[in-house]
């Protein structure tokens, strides 16, 4: 019988190639700067999302786990582009 693990550990075991020639996510900062609710911040797993100290959400796409969540929740429009990752960039999940 295997033991699982928590998910941290988990997630510590992830490789990311990050492409900064080309973020696979690009946000609006005009449309994000006119956002209230800022679900992106409480949606996104790896917490890439913050509200900087002029109020406007960033993105820190370098620990991006791929999962389209942020694409989802965002009603405002503010993610003007999300693609995976070009090939060879992006996550490598090695375990689960
Ligand atoms: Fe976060 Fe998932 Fe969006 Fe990546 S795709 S920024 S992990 S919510």
């Amino acid at each position: 019988m295997s033991t699982r693990l928590p998910v941290p550990e988990l997630l510590g075991r992830d490789v990311f190639a990050v492409d900064e020639g080309s973020p696979h996510i690009v946000l609006d900062p005009a449309v994000c700067a006119t956002c209230t609710t800022t679900p992106c911040v409480a949606a996104c797993p790896a917490q890439l999302y913050r509200v900087g100290p002029d109020g406007v959400v960033g993105l820190d796409h370098a620990g991006c786990l791929e999962c389209g969540t942020c694409r989802v929740v965002c009603e405002a429009g503010g993610i003007v582009r999300w693609t995976y990752p070009r090939s060879t960039f992006g996550v490598s999940y090695r375990q689960g």
